[in-house]
């Protein structure tokens, strides 16, 4: 398989003051995350296929064909413990797959950086 036809990641960054970036489908340009009162939900389009925030591994939204793959995942490839693109590839998705990496840092209890991984398929 040729580095060309893996899944694309795109990076965005963003501090704690400012608004959590607008997220539009590259296809159809539809804002998928929409913040209501400061809580962050998934508005989704026929191209999402997955909404992973940082911390616990629980989807926000997955397509039927994402969860679907997910389920049929080899064992030998682990979801949350090894590099995700890896796991996307393994799984059968392609450079039509594309992921924002959305990382926010910001100040708790101390520094902290959060990734919210979320994907797009160009065409079903
Ligand atoms: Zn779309």
């Amino acid at each position: 398989m040729s580095k060309n036809s893996r899944p694309r990641f795109e990076p965005l960054y963003y501090s704690n003051n400012e608004e959590y970036p607008d997220i539009l489908c590259p296809v159809c340009a539809h804002k998928v995350i929409v913040v209501e009162d400061g809580e962050a939900l998934v508005s989704q389009c026929p191209h999402l296929v997955f909404v992973r925030p940082d911390g616990p591994c629980v989807y926000e939204y997955e397509s039927d064909d994402f969860s679907k793959r997910r389920a049929a995942a080899p064992d030998d490839v682990p979801e949350y413990c090894s590099d995700y693109l890896d796991f996307l590839v393994a799984i059968g998705y392609d450079e039509k797959l594309f992921v924002y990496e959305v990382a926010y840092s910001g100040m708790g209890c101390g520094p902290f950086t959060t990734t919210d991984l979320i994907g797009f398929i160009s065409e079903g």
